[in-house]
């Protein structure tokens, strides 16, 4: 069964500071043929580098203020569709971030408070009915194998 992972665990350069999060156990399962990359951000029209965000009130926003709801919401989409394409079932996603962060995300503040909440990415995941896990839970996803 294929499983979606969030494309800077398996060391694409797609952070929004052109660097990876590579993680040597991610990078195996990368190479599995199991795994389907996608990069949310990237899939909604941003650049690599491109201005950091954190959700505020539903809505996403960079550290200039400029709204950057529209192309989160895009790229959640379109990654949701190749999810659902390749049929899916799990997620290991990165852990904080604004599209694929699940369980706490950053708090808007840019000033590394973490609140409760899902990525953009996460939460139409988590609405389809796929399971997630994170970098942070990854002995768990690995158990689902
Ligand atoms: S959107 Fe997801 S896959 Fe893309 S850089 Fe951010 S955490 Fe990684």
């Amino acid at each position: 069964m294929k499983y979606v992972i969030s494309a800077c665990l398996a060391g694409i350069t797609c952070r929004y500071d052109g660097f990876s999060n590579s993680n040597d156990t991610v990078l195996r399962l990368a190479r599995s043929g199991s795994a389907v990359l996608v990069c949310p951000e990237l899939l909604g029209g941003l650049s690599v580098p491109r201005t950091p965000c954190e959700i505020l009130h539903d809505r996403v926003y960079d550290n200039h203020g400029s709204d950057k709801t529209k192309n989160f919401e895009r790229g959640a989409l379109k990654a949701l569709n190749i999810a659902l394409s390749h049929g899916c079932a799990r997620a290991l996603l990165k852990a904080r971030s604004p599209s694929c962060g699940y369980g706490c995300v950053y708090d808007g503040t840019f000033h590394h408070v973490l609140t409760p909440g899902c990525g953009f990415y996460a939460a139409l995941l988590e609405k389809a009915g796929i399971k997630i896990f994170t970098e942070e839970n990854i002995r768990a996803f690995l158990d689902t194998l």
